[in-house]
């Protein structure tokens, strides 16, 4: 029945494809001319006309593209060009389904004729995060509330914009002249050109119809018009209208014009990213050997901001707290961080703007891209903080749990609904990303990653590529120069990485004789995983045996049929009371499971003075696989109980961190159970003399603040230490913070050493009255600082003030009031993560959820954020069924975070399996090895000496900000 078949096929074909545009009409120019009035009074009215030049790719009597959220009358839209007689336009129709604008002609479009069509538009402009939207502050020194125009496009925002063809593969060039009232001040993606004071929209608008609703003069109105730009995206045309003010960086930093802009009262705080931003495009254009094409870059700082920051070509958009940096007021981290962002913002002048994916599936080529790419850059111009190395970690860790469920995707992900492209938004688009072009310059060597990407940046310029295109231009540059071993291609060892879901678990077993080892490997799923799995990989292998002083072995493949249904044999020279150690620098994302002779003996190693003869990544591997094993029942907790304990040890952030974030992941699951005290009470332990060591918060002062590893570990111990009630941590904090409520003018004065005021704030609203929580409301209603700001917003969620806690809630979700609409997810989060704010969260969540789904119109992943946090902190089933039921009732609400939901709830499906596995005999072992000191930390492994363990830790402040930039 072959009609069949082809029949089914059709219509596949018709469901898969029916979300994009038909492809039939091109558009290669923008002239784009909109009017704004910035007045409330008159409901911040527009008029605009956009002429798109296009031509037809086949005969056809439709053009379709995208329109949303304005009015078009069909009576006004025209088209001309062609013959004599060009086709008339007998209607103009939005369906709001996919946005398609269909405009429908009376006769056939020709090809490979230019036409110009012509659509007038007008409407008001809303509040909300995307489009074009209002943003608003009150100017601290003038009082007076100010507002600005801008606009955020990606992902498919631009159509709210203006009608366009709003798929990232329709790339055109862009004339914009934008319209506002005189007192003002217009920048879009690139130099102005011209100011004029006629209306340029007269033939389309006479201003006598746009009086109407403006009811202004013409001459309270100037047009500036912009010069063409080069061909993009529709997602990347950017433009502000505000009364911000700029600074220029000097000349000498780089040959493109930079400026900074932000509120005129905030201008001060500009100087860092003044001074860095220059310095990184230049290092960029060096790496790649590619020139920045356009003639200047701006950055500018908005109030109100949906992401981190956008990377509009020329005019990248910032969250304040990721461009301004206050050397008063912000910490070491708020500037690290604004090292990173600009870093991965200038990243994608290059990945993203000038070679762009052809559809969001492979929005991982951008993201991964600047991800990875921003290291190179803040290592350039902060060489001491060793970003390579702490971003690599910090990538590589944050997925490997999400990417051991079952429903995680592949970095590589198809998207069958525009609505959900959001959602991809995320840690694998980001972070896998990242560590797998990490990856490929470690497997392919730098030289040849920097050449053969050279070339691909000039091979696909102005263009849209697939990561195909990439690999073809990494293979031949490779084949150049002698290839990979085994004659592997990158697209054959890639595509394992990319198009598959998760990583692999190698289990290695040493024959202690022959000086042999054999691998397995297998998908690496959490607990309660139910598919079989027969995924298999192209895993590049480094080991490290314990005699090479550090000279390892070379890269060696197991290939992606190896290790699969036999296990692969391996020769090498360890002797058999050495260990071996797999993955040392941490070239891939995988687990590594030993015998357990071979995890002594790197236990051993760990417990003593030779400890760092294994790396620094191998220590961070060995900690983080040892515990994610144990927790999905593949080893036994001795084990990461035995290598937490030579922690007391270790003087690097980066080990320190995994292994506490380790131990977080388990008071995560009984903080809230009986249970709770005793891993107080055995973390306490670990960690009281190296928070005395580190300076504490007793030492009222940072240590070293010129070191970011000696800030870090100060600041993670005493997050950690008044968290397990160390004596004495609580108390200073407390009195710190009374000290800065006693100053006379708290505003300006502030005791508490900046970087340790996140810690300090938080435990005195835990412990304090609604006084102090009043104060803290006070000082971040007056600050002018956007990092101080932030440290409050999330200090005001700690308090155990029921009433309080609800109230906070209902300022999320109601416009106007005290929380900005960009940090509701922020407050919602943080709240529903504390351990008393989580009931008062989970009740709120229930039943206000139209209303939580309204303020996150169009920012899915925010709303998929506070789902996951709620559901992360599971333990029963009960929990869990209550879930289940509401979320039958509130399917509409959750449509747009199926993907999240869906890894919510294996998430809390494994949380319940570990707390009825693991709880009661981890529980047993912490007492054992708190209640008595003196023996040793695990006593059947012989020889151990005792060690009152002492750790750091680290609360993971990403991770409770659902914010990462786009
Ligand atoms: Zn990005």
């Amino acid at each position: 029945m072959i009609w069949q078949a082809v029949l089914w096929l059709t219509l596949a074909q018709l469901v898969a494809g029916s979300f994009l545009l038909p492809g039939d009409v091109s558009p290669t120019h923008y002239d784009l001319r909109v009017g704004y009035d910035l007045d409330p009074t008159t409901n911040f009215s527009f008029y605009g006309v956009v002429s798109i030049v296009l031509s037809a790719n086949k005969p056809t009597t439709k053009v379709i593209l995208h329109a949303k959220d304005f009015n078009i009358t069909s009576e006004a839209v025209s088209l001309s060009g062609g013959d004599q007689d060009p086709p008339k336009v007998l209607s103009a129709s939005i369906n709001d389904t996919y946005d398609f604008l269909t405009i429908t002609l009376d006769k056939m479009l020709q090809s490979d004729v230019n036409y110009t069509l012509t659509i007038p538009f007008y409407g008001n402009l809303k509040p909300g995060l995307d489009g074009v939207y209002i943003s608003s502050y009150t100017n601290k020194v003038t009082k007076i509330k100010e507002y600005l125009v801008t606009t955020q496009f990606e992902a498919i925002s631009a159509r709210k914009g203006f009608p366009c063809f709003d798929e990232p593969m329709y790339k055109a060039t862009f004339k914009i002249t934008l319209g506002h009232n005189k007192q003002f001040t217009a920048v879009s993606n690139m130099p102005q050109s011209s100011r004029g004071e006629n209306n340029v929209m007269e033939k389309y608008w006479p201003w006598k119809v746009i009086r109407q609703r403006f009811q202004k003069d013409l001459s309270d109105f100037v047009w500036d018009e912009f010069d063409k730009s080069v061909p993009m995206s529709t997602y990347l045309v950017a433009f502000v209208i505000s009364k911000f003010s700029h600074v220029e960086s000097p000349s000498d930093l780089s040959t493109t014009k930079f400026r900074i802009w932000a509120r005129s009262d905030a201008i001060d705080q500009t100087a860092y990213a003044a001074n860095i931003g220059p310095r990184v495009l230049t290092h960029f254009e060096k790496f790649f050997n590619v020139s920045f094409p356009l003639p200047k870059q701006d950055m500018i700082a908005i109030p109100d901001f949906s992401a981190g920051a956008m990377e509009n070509w020329g005019l990248i958009t910032y969250r304040e707290t990721a461009l301004l940096y206050d050397k008063d007021q912000s910490s070491f981290v708020n500037k690290e961080r604004v090292a990173e962002v600009i870093a991965h913002e200038l990243a994608h002048q290059w990945f993203g703007n000038l070679v762009t994916m052809k559809w969001w599936s492979d929005l991982w080529l951008n993201e991964g891209f600047a991800t990875f790419v921003a290291s190179i850059g803040v290592n350039a111009v902060e060489p001491t903080w060793h970003a390579d190395r702490s971003y690599a970690v910090e990538n590589i860790l944050s997925i490997m749990n999400l990417d051991a469920l079952e429903s995680s995707h592949p970095v590589s992900v198809p998207i069958d609904d525009p609505k959900r492209i959001s959602e991809i938004f995320d840690q694998i688009s980001y972070r896998k990303g990242s560590t797998l072009i990490r990856m490929m310059t470690m497997f392919l060597g730098e030289d040849v990653f920097r050449k053969a990407i050279h070339n691909y940046l000039i091979k696909y310029s102005y263009q849209n590529a697939e990561q195909d295109d990439l690999w073809r231009e990494l293979t031949r540059v490779s084949r150049a120069n002698g290839g990979l071993s085994r004659n592997v291609t990158v697209k054959e060892v890639m595509d394992t990485w990319t198009t598959r879901t998760g990583y692999p678990l190698l289990t290695v077993t040493r024959d202690y004789v022959d000086k042999s080892l054999t691998i397995t490997q297998k998908r690496y799923l959490s607990l309660g995983a139910r598919m079989p799995t027969t995924s298999s990989w192209w895993v590049p292998l480094r080991v490290l045996c314990e005699d090479d002083s550090r000279s390892a072995t070379p890269l060696q493949w197991l290939a992606d049929n190896e290790g699969v249904e036999a296990p692969h044999r391996f020769q090498h020279d360890a002797k058999p009371d050495q260990w071996v150690l797999f993955n040392f620098d941490m070239v891939a994302p995988y687990r590594v499971n030993y015998d357990k002779k071979n995890w002594k003996l790197l236990a051993d190693t760990l417990n003593s003075d030779r400890y760092t003869s294994v790396p620094v990544l191998g220590r961070v591997q060995l900690l983080s696989d040892a515990f994610a094993l144990a927790w999905t029942n593949r080893l036994d907790y001795s084990i990461p109980l035995l290598l937490t304990s030579y922690l007391r040890r270790e003087t690097d952030v980066l080990p320190l961190t995994t292994g506490l974030g380790a131990l977080a992941k388990i008071e995560n699951v009984l903080i809230r159970s009986p249970d709770y005290g005793a891993f107080q009470k055995y973390v306490r332990r670990l960690i009281s003399s190296t928070y005395e060591r580190a300076g504490g918060l007793a030492a009222k002062k940072i240590i070293d603040g010129d070191n970011l590893n000696s800030v870090k570990l100060q600041v993670m111990t005493s997050q950690w230490a008044c968290r397990m009630k160390v004596p004495g941590c609580e108390e200073n904090a407390i009195q710190l913070y009374q000290q800065w409520m006693d100053t006379s003018d708290p505003d300006k004065e502030n005791p508490i050493p900046l970087d340790l005021r996140r810690t300090v704030y938080c435990v005195a609203l835990r412990r304090g009255s609604v006084r102090h929580w009043r104060f803290a409301l006070a000082r971040m209603q007056r600050t002018n600082v956007a990092a101080a700001r932030d440290m409050l917003l999330s200090a005001l969620a700690c308090t155990r003030e029921l009433w309080i806690l609800n109230q906070y809630l209902e300022w999320a979700i109601t416009e106007g009031s005290e929380v900005r609409r960009q940090d509701a997810a922020t407050v919602i989060v943080s709240i529903t993560r504390s351990a008393i704010g989580y009931y008062v969260a989970k009740d709120f969540i229930y039943t206000r959820i139209a209303e939580i789904h309204k303020t996150f119109r169009g920012q899915a992943i925010r709303l998929g954020a506070i789902i996951k946090t709620l559901l992360d902190q599971f333990t029963t089933q009960r929990e869990l069924d209550e879930f289940t039921s509401w979320r039958e009732k509130n399917a509409a609400y959750l449509s747009e975070v199926k993907l999240s939901v869906q890894q919510a709830v294996e998430r809390a499906t494994v949380n319940i399996a570990w707390v009825s596995k693991h709880r009661q005999s981890l529980v047993t072992l912490m007492r054992e090895n708190s209640a008595e000191p003196e023996t040793p930390v695990i006593s059947r492994w012989n020889g151990q000496p005792n060690f009152m363990l002492s750790i750091f830790a680290i609360h993971n402040i990403s991770s409770v900000t659902p914010s990462r930039h786009a």
